[in-house]
């Protein structure tokens, strides 16, 4: 199957390529993304065929649906990364919490955070395929937390590939730099960045755009590719656990083939949401994709209002800053496939030049046929928690934003598979301020000590480990010593 742009072609870049393409090369022409040119169908008959089938089958059939140019074997290797989770017969399982409402848990793979569902499997394709074209890559990551230890951790010790991965010094919990700077592998390369994400972000932007970093890079035959959620490569493998949460319903019983349920996503960039809007379309019985949001919520008034406006806004540091973001990327996506690739360009070419732009009322009224959205604050994601440990059920910050979509956005009583995308240990000293009602700085160590032991709960062996492990990365520079560091590791 080939793959197309959002905002048209240039004439210079090829005008449809293959998957292989697009996931070396991820950014199209116009600064746009690359998407595929039309879905596989994949209805009620495909559901039931799946019934008795593993995540890697699903996720086999699924790749192999849209054509992939990736060799079998390949993707069979890539794949067999999902045995390395808890369970290996089942990734990311589903389980229920109240009536209606369900959790698909993403977190069980080794960085604890729902980025190695789709990254674990990519490292392994876009490492296999450079190897085979004897390629040398670069891959550039700015994090905010979850990103970058799921980056590192896939594409470790791999042949032809090199990572660089940039963090705000002071912007993620100890576990998430831990994560990082622990990690060891000759190809990679760990900078604290003395800043926040957006000065991370803005200066990995403008190091794509140096002149002088792209010839340094040819002189030593290395391209350069990127990990995060515009490449096509992480989007086609999170389209796979929307399918499996429908099937494993089926398996427990709780609907029937053909039956409407809710999917909700706690979203930034928009890929976990992207993934699912493609699965319907390709016609997984789906009422609704129901979008939360923190206090930085441009996606709810995206969807609400029509209006995507960044004029006056600024970041809000919140207790889910894996969803701290005022640009989010896929999105276009989405707008590509509801209008069409004049009108995406014509949208996103208003963002940059004034910073917002406006949909019409059809475009508005299209959008929230498949969407609704809403947002919600630390307090609320506090409370949330504590209420629903009380019940029994431990849930991230992230995750506890979409109690909020299931207390308000449902309009039918239909079963509501909500995402945790990222275990508790990962940001333990939010959870305990949540359990003791107060805003005490706890560290992580003894935020996971203290839950653990009072709710009688284990902290996987990954987590317990960062806290002895070697510290292997101690670089923390100045935005301006940043391509310098950088061509001293290549
Ligand atoms: C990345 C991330 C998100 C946001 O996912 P998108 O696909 O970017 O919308 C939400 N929660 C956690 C914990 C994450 O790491």
């Amino acid at each position: 199957m080939s793959f197309i742009e959002t905002r048209g072609n240039d004439g210079i870049k090829p005008n449809e390529v293959e998957f292989s393409y697009a996931i070396l090369n991820p950014s199209a022409s116009f600064g746009g993304l690359y998407i595929p040119k039309s879905l596989p169908n994949l209805g009620e008959d495909f559901i039931e065929s799946h019934k008795n089938k593993s995540y890697k089958e699903l996720a086999f059939d699924i790749l192999t649906a849209f054509k992939v140019d990736i060799e079998e074997n390949d993707l069979q290797t890539a794949l067999n990364l999902y045995d390395n989770f808890d369970d290996k017969s089942n990734p990311s399982p589903v389980v229920k919490v109240k009536e209606n409402l369900f959790v698909n848990e993403q977190y069980h793979g080794p960085t604890r955070a729902f980025k190695d569902m789709a990254l674990q499997p990519f490292g392994s394709i876009l490492s296999a395929i450079a190897k085979k074209r004897n390629e040398k890559y670069l891959i550039l990551a700015a994090t905010s937390g979850d990103t970058g230890p799921a980056a590192l951790n896939t594409f470790k010790n791999k042949e032809g590939i090199k990572v660089a991965c940039l963090y705000p010094v002071g912007g993620t919990s100890d576990v998430q730099r831990l994560q990082m700077v622990t990690e060891d592998g000759e190809n990679l390369k760990v900078i604290g960045i003395n800043g926040n994400f957006d000065d991370a972000q803005n200066a990995l932007k403008n190091l794509l755009a140096s002149e002088t970093f792209k010839t340094t890079l040819g002189e030593k035959h290395t391209k350069l590719s990127a990990a995060n959620s515009v490449n096509f490569g992480r989007i086609i493998f999170q389209i796979v656990y929307h399918f499996w949460s429908y099937i494993e319903l089926l398996r427990q019983n709780e609907i029937e083939n053909g039956e409407k349920i809710y999917l909700t996503v706690p979203s930034g960039n928009f890929g976990n949401a992207l993934g699912g809007y493609y699965a319907k379309k390709m016609g997984l019985p789906v009422e609704k994709i129901l979008i939360t949001s923190n206090e930085n919520n441009v996606l709810t008034s995206w969807i609400n209002d029509g209006v995507y406006d960044l004029n006056d806004k600024t970041l809000v540091l919140t207790k889910s800053p894996a969803m701290d973001i005022l640009k989010s990327s896929n999105i276009e996506r989405i707008m590509y496939d509801m209008f069409g690739s004049d009108r995406t360009k014509e949208l996103m070419e208003d963002l940059n030049s004034k910073n917002s732009f406006v949909l019409s009322i059809d475009e508005k009224a299209k959008l929230q046929s498949e969407f609704s959205a809403t947002f919600s604050d630390d307090t609320y994601g506090l409370k949330t928690i504590k209420n629903y440990l009380e019940d029994g059920y431990l849930m991230d910050p992230h995750t506890a934003t979409c109690i909020k979509a299931y207390e308000t956005l449902m309009d039918k009583p239909l079963k509501n598979v909500v995402y945790s995308t990222a275990e508790w240990t990962k940001f333990s000293p939010s959870v305990l301020n949540a359990l003791n009602d107060d805003s005490m700085k706890y560290k992580d160590i003894d935020a996971l000590k203290i839950i653990s032991d009072k709710y009688n709960i284990k902290v996987p062996t990954m987590i317990q480990n960062v806290f002895d492990a070697k510290v292997r990365h101690t670089v923390e520079i100045n935005i301006d010593d940043l391509e310098k560091e950088i061509v001293s590791f290549i």
